[in-house]
C-alpha cells in the first residue's frame, strides 16, 4: 500500500529546506528539470554509489572497475542502435507549441486552460508523432562540420564494451566476470519531470556480467535477485519494492529477457532498476562496426566465443529519491510534528552529530574533541548554535542515526549521551568506547522502523 505520509511535494521542500537538492540556475530562473545536489545530497548519493561499489567490488571478486570518458568516437552510437534507434514518439501542439511524448499523453497538461490531456481542449492541435532521438549532439574541435559530430552518452555502458578487451588482456579476466561503472550519462528527455526521477542529465550505476552464453540464464536469475536484495538490505520496505519481468512485447530488440525492480514512489510504482539479458548483441555489433575480434578465448581449451551480457542498470538518482521517500516520516513528539529520515545508518549523510548541551563551561570545547575522535571513522558534524531540541529536529531531517551530547555530567565523568534517531531511546557511553560503539551500531544489520 502506497504510504500516504510520504508526497513527492514534502520530498522537495525538505529537500530545498535542507540543501539536499536545490533545482539548477535558480537565480536565472531556473533550467527544466536540472538539479543541483547540495551538501547532504552529495553526502546521501556518494553513500548510495559507495553501497554500490561495496556490494560489487568489495563482496565479490569477479568484478571490476572502470571510469571511461562521457563523449566516445561517434561510431560507439552507430554499433550500438542508439543514432538510429535511441528514440521517442514526439507530437508538438500548433497552438500551445509545447511539445509532448506520443505514448505518454495521459500523463501530461495541455498548455492552456482548462488544463486538459494534449489533444482533449478545444483548441488542441496535434502534429503527427515522430520519431526524436534523445541524444544530445555537440561537437569537438574548433571546426564545426559533420566529422566533428558527437554525442554525449546516452548511458554509461557502451564505455564498457569498448573497453572490453583491456580486461580479457590486462586485469586476466574470465567469463564469468563484470566490468562496473557509475557515471553521468544524458538523454535529451521530451518530458522530464518528478523532480530527480526524470533528468535530462543523471547518473547512472551499470555492469555488465560477461559469461558464457549457456550460463546466461543462470546469471540473468541471479542478478535479478542480487540486485532486488541490494536495494531491501539498505532498509527498503519489501512491500514497496518488485521485481517485474517484461512482457515479451516490452523487450528491446537486444534483450531476450528483461525485469525491472520498480519501487512505489508517491508518483506510482516506476522503474528503478533494470536487469537485461543482452545475449552477445553489444559485443557482435561493436565487432562489426570496429573490425576488432572481441572473442575470448580460452588459453587451456581453444574455445572462442563472444560472451552474453547480463546487465544490471541502476539510476543513481532514482535510488537516493526512492531511500529518500522510504525514509521520510511523521511522528508526534511533545504535540509537535517531527519531520525525520529514517535512512539506514550507512546511508544517512551525517552519522552523529556533536552537540554541547550549553555554549560555556568547556562544554564547547569537550565537544570538539569528541568530534575529533569520531571524525576518522564516519561523517560527523559539529553544531553548538540553537536550543538543543532545535538541533536535534534538524539532525532528524537531515537523517543523522545518533547524537551525541556533551554537557556538565560528561565534564565530570568523561561519558556522553547517545540519542538514538527513531528510538528516541538515549544512554551515557564512555568517550573512549564512543567510536567503537557508533561504528557497531553502524554495520549492525538494520530494518526500517517503519515497518510494524
Ligand atoms: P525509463 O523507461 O524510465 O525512461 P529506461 O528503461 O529508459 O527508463 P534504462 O535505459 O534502463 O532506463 O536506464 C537504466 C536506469 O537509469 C533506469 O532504471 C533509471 O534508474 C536511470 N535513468 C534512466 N533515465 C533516467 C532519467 N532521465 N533520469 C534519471 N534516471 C534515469
Amino acid at each position: 500500500m502506497k504510504d500516504e505520509a510520504v508526497t513527492m511535494e514534502k520530498i522537495v521542500a525538505l529537500c530545498k529546506r535542507r540543501g539536499f537538492i536545490f533545482p539548477s540556475s535558480e537565480i536565472y530562473g531556473g533550467i527544466g528539470s536540472s538539479y543541483d545536489y547540495g551538501h547532504y545530497g552529495v553526502l546521501l548519493k556518494n553513500n548510495v554509489k559507495e553501497r554500490w561499489w561495496h556490494a560489487l567490488l568489495r563482496e565479490r571478486d569477479d568484478v571490476v572497475a572502470l571510469d571511461s570518458a562521457i563523449i566516445q568516437h561517434p561510431r560507439t552510437w552507430e554499433a550500438s542502435g542508439h543514432i538510429a534507434g535511441f528514440t521517442d514518439p514526439l507530437v508538438d501542439c500548433r497552438t500551445c507549441k509545447l511539445r509532448f511524448r506520443a505514448d505518454r499523453l495521459e500523463d501530461a497538461a495541455c498548455g492552456r486552460k482548462p488544463s486538459l490531456h494534449p489533444g482533449q481542449g478545444p483548441d488542441c492541435d496535434l502534429t503527427e508523432s515522430r520519431n526524436f532521438n534523445l541524444m544530445f549532439k555537440t561537437t569537438v574541435g574548433p571546426v564545426q562540420d559533420e566529422g566533428a559530430t558527437v554525442y554525449l552518452r546516452p548511458e554509461t555502458a557502451q564505455g564498457i564494451f569498448l573497453n572490453f578487451r583491456h580486461y580479457l588482456q590486462f586485469a586476466r579476466k574470465r567469463p564469468p566476470f563484470g566490468i562496473a561503472q557509475v557515471g553521468k550519462s544524458f538523454r535529451n528527455e521530451i518530458t522530464p519531470g518528478n523532480f530527480v526521477f526524470r533528468m535530462r542529465e543523471f547518473e547512472q550505476m551499470e555492469m555488465e556480467f560477461f559469461v558464457p552464453p549457456d550460463q546466461a540464464g543462470h546469471w540473468y536469475e541471479f542478478w535479478r535477485q542480487a540486485r532486488y536484495d541490494w536495494y531491501v538490505r539498505l532498509g527498503i520496505r519489501p512491500d514497496h519494492l518488485r521485481l517485474r519481468a517484461h512482457e515479451a512485447s516490452e523487450l528491446s530488440h537486444y534483450s531476450s529477457a528483461t525485469s525491472d525492480v520498480e519501487y512505489l514512489y508517491p508518483i506510482g510504482w516506476q522503474e528503478l532498476e533494470g536487469i537485461a539479458n543482452r545475449g552477445n548483441f553489444d559485443l557482435t555489433q561493436h565487432t562489426e562496426h570496429s573490425h576488432q575480434n572481441l572473442e575470448y578465448v580460452d588459453s587451456a581449451s581453444g574455445e572462442r566465443y563472444l560472451p552474453y551480457v547480463i546487465e544490471p542498470a541502476a539510476g543513481a538518482d532514482r535510488a537516493t529519491l526512492a531511500f529518500l521517500c522510504d525514509a521520510y516520516d511523521e511522528d508526534q513528539i511533545e504535540g509537535e510534528t517531527r519531520t525525520v529520515l529514517r535512512l539506514h545508518p550507512l546511508l544517512a549523510p551525517v552519522k552523529a552529530a556533536v552537540l554541547p548541551l550549553v555554549k560555556r563551561d568547556g562544554q564547547p570545547e569537550l565537544a570538539r574533541e569528541v568530534t575529533t575522535l569520531l571524525r576518522d571513522r564516519m561523517q560527523v558534524e559539529y553544531d553548538e548554535g540553537g536550543a538543543i531540541g532545535r538541533r536535534y529536529r534538524r539532525q532528524d531531517e537531515i537523517g543523522t542515526p545518533w547524537s551525541v551530547t556533551v554537557d556538565h555530567q560528561s565534564l565530570e565523568d568523561a561519558t556522553v549521551t547517545v540519542r538514538d534517531r527513531d528510538s528516541l531511546a538515549q544512554s551515557r557511553v564512555a568517550i573512549d568506547t564512543l567510536a567503537a560503539e557508533l561504528e557497531a551500531r553502524l554495520y549492525a544489520p538494520w530494518r526500517s522502523p517503519k515497518l510494524a
